[in-house]
């Protein structure tokens, strides 16, 4: 440190640097308050911005004039910091760096990925009252039995734990009720023993409240904090504070926790590493499982990335040895073995509302003994457009590029993008004719249906209609577990991790959507929530069987789902993308815009797909402009630019070049640009 004899003299004046929630790619010079220190470097500060005040971040402390820094304002010209907020530590150096990583390799604002990643309650000019965050029980030292680990366990623990020290990145491949959490759990112990802090990722807490609870019964007398979207402003901010100051040991979030100030951080576990909702889809485009692996690395710690359907991304990094792959092959329950799976063919079938006579007869076999059944639709609502017969109008949404969906209950249509809702017309908006038709189904009708062909069933239908919070999950998922529903009725939210113990029947209907889907990766996804909701059948003593309506037996997806073959279903998906040039064997870049008009956005994209001269940057392709597949959203209409390379390091030179050029040399990486078109970036899109 160069400056620190002139900053250890408190009659020499000092200047902050200082980021700021702006989509700018500067930071902000202030001059210090005359209490400064060294020690303020990681503190918030409020400091007057445009015409208001603002509450930044302090990247540096420097001496006022600096001569070897060009980049420094004029120090005339500097306004004056307000107040340095030192209520809590300073946030350490490397999460800084992370937040910094993501701003550049995400294509965002330093200071925005810095200080949105910092809880709103922090983010006030008035320092927080911190009350400290308790054990979630009170009975310190509970003894929590554990159970005797399978073989399966072991074999995974004894590699695992002698590697507790430094970087290395794990896949934890295990079938469905393996036992992926006792394993996790034992990390924990080793982790917290060694005064360690654990972060714990999971896709969606209110979907998965079983294995927060798992934590906090087996780390009773350790503070946890969850930290995900219900969790209130207040609570976040005092969280954020328990994690910086070490209070919390155990962070259990979603995506957004990945961005906690944990100093001792010494394991980050990643559970259904697969689930597209690591993904953040606004602001920020980050995906919170690649950044936890690069924040492992950077801090030279262990990450678990634990799946029944890993990833193709993640599966290729085991087949290049980037990660090391560890296996749970068999259930933990001696008993329970993996369910059958059987694929009925309905091509010449007769269906009863979309339901094959088997399909019904395996319900029928269930109440008669006694056992659950799961219908899975992925499509809630009652059916997924309402036609006239006569003139052949379909329930388009004004606003969107998308039909609405007919919902019985309360005799709407609704639209699932942009919330538009109405009444159901009584009669053709264009020719008056009264015979409205709905095609298709989803949840409420097949519910519907089931009610009527077994009357003195006991049907739940569990879907976002119904279970929008977190309370009414608990409720639900209750009810379930109390075996006081024979027949559940579901989407995808019933496919993650539950443990229902009487399940022994899974029926799939309307899943070939997924095998022909426009999106490359929704088969990826088709067959991940497949497995899923197979896995939910037969978890106890009672084996389990799976029927699969289809009118494409022989698919390859179903195929492997048959013989539960995911390494198969992956080399077959790295094959085709290899073929096609796809990630992970490509890097790509996405650029949306949208405006009133399509060519409005057509013309700005063609406008800065030829700012970069293509000589500069030959590794780099920039497609055409496109219109995007759903190209009217909320009335604006949409297009994008994709941007691809075979060289992640390539391509982000070439964003790192053309960007500035996008918004002028002003650094932005989000924008409005002239009629009123509207932009962004999202590297490594999940959809495209
Ligand atoms: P996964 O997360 O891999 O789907 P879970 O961790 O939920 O699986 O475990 C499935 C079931 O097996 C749970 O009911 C759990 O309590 C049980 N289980 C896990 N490990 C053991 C063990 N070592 N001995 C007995 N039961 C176990
Ligand atoms: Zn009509
Ligand atoms: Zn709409």
């Amino acid at each position: 440190m160069t400056q620190q004899n002139a900053l250890e003299n408190p009659w020499v004046m000092r200047r902050l640097r200082v980021a700021i929630d702006a989509p700018l790619a500067a930071s902000f010079d202030y001059l210090a308050p005359a209490d400064v220190t060294g020690d303020d470097v990681g503190c918030r500060v409020v400091v007057p911005f445009g015409s208001g005040r603002r509450v930044g971040l302090i990247l540096a402390v420097l001496p006022l004039h600096d001569q070897s820094d060009s980049s420094a304002p004029d120090s005339a010209k500097l306004k004056s910091a307000e107040t340095i907020l030192r209520d809590l530590p300073p946030v350490p150096q490397d999460w800084v760096d992370l937040c910094l990583f993501a701003a550049s390799y995400y294509q965002a604002a330093p200071g925005e990925a810095l200080l949105q990643a910092i809880p709103t309650g922090l983010r006030k000019p008035d320092p927080i009252k911190r009350r400290s965050i308790k054990a979630k029980s009170i009975e310190a030292n509970a003894v929590v039995s554990r159970p005797a680990l399978t073989t399966g366990q072991s074999a995974v623990l004894s590699d695992l734990l002698p590697r507790m020290q430094g970087y290395s990145a794990n896949l934890l491949f295990g079938v469905t009720g393996s036992g992926k959490t006792e394993v996790y759990l034992r990390l924990i112990e080793a982790v917290l023993a060694a005064g360690q802090q654990v972060l714990l990722l999971v896709p969606e807490i209110n979907l998965t409240p079983l294995l927060e609870a798992r934590v906090v019964e087996r780390f009773s007398s350790t503070p946890v904090v969850s930290l995900h979207s219900e969790v209130t402003e207040a609570a976040r901010a005092r969280y954020f504070a328990a994690a910086l100051t070490g209070e919390a040991r155990i962070v259990i979030g979603t995506r957004l926790a990945v961005f906690t100030p944990m100093p001792d951080l010494g394991l980050i576990i990643v559970d259904e590493e697969h689930d597209p909702a690591y993904k953040q889809l606004e602001g920020m485009r980050y995906h919170a499982r690649d950044l936890a692996v690069w924040r492992a690395r950077q801090r030279q710690i262990p990450i678990v990335l634990g799946s029944a359907t890993p990833s193709p991304e993640s599966w290729s990094n085991v087949q290049s040895g980037r990660y090391q792959r560890l296996d749970l092959p068999e259930r933990a329950h001696a008993d329970a073995v993996l369910p059958t799976v059987t694929l009925l063919d309905t091509r010449r079938l007769t269906l009863d509302e979309g339901m094959s006579s088997a399909l019904l007869d395996t319900l029928a076999q269930g109440l008669a003994a006694g056992e659950q059944s799961l219908l899975f639709i992925n499509r809630r609502g009652y059916a997924p457009v309402l036609t006239c017969t006569a003139c052949g109008w379909v329930s388009n949404c004004r606003r969107c590029a998308a039909h609405r969906v007919v919902h019985r209950l309360d005799r709407t249509l609704r639209c699932h993008h942009c919330g538009d809702t109405s009444p159901i017309p009584k009669q053709c908006p264009d020719c008056g004719n009264a015979d409205l038709r709905p095609l298709g189904r989803g949840t409420q009708r097949i519910e519907e249906a089931l009610q009527k062909h077994f009357p003195q069933a006991r049907i739940l239908r569990v879907d976002r209609d119904v279970a929008t919070t977190r309370k009414q999950w608990e409720a639900l998922e209750a009810k379930i577990r109390s075996r006081d529903v024979d027949i559940l009725v579901g989407t995808q939210m019933l496919a993650k991790g539950h443990d229902f113990p009487a399940l022994t029947r899974v029926c799939v209907v309307g899943a070939d959507a997924g095998l022909f889907a426009a999106d490359w990766r929704a088969p990826e996804r088709l067959f991940a929530q497949l497995m899923q909701v197979a896995g939910r059948a037969g978890r106890a003593a009672h084996p389990g069987h799976v029927i699969v309506q289809t009118e494409h037996p022989e698919h390859p997806l179903y195929q492997c789902l048959l013989r539960h073959d995911v390494p198969a279903f992956l080399a077959l998906e790295l094959t085709e993308r290899q073929r096609a040039g796809f990630p992970p064997y490509a890097s790509q870049a996405i650029v949306r815009a949208e405006a009133k008009q399509l060519d409005t956005v057509l013309v700005f994209l063609k406008r800065i797909r030829s700012l970069v001269s293509a000589d500069l940057h030959p590794e780099v392709f920039i497609y055409d402009p496109v219109p995007m597949r759903m190209v009217k959203l909320a009335g604006r209409e949409r297009a994008q630019l994709l941007i691809e390379s075979p060289s992640r390091i390539a391509l982000q030179n070439f964003l790192n070049d053309w960007l500035p050029q996008i918004s002028a040399g002003r650094g932005m990486t989000r924008g409005a640009a002239p009629g009123g078109v509207r932009w962004g970036i999202e590297v490594d899109p999940l959809e495209c």
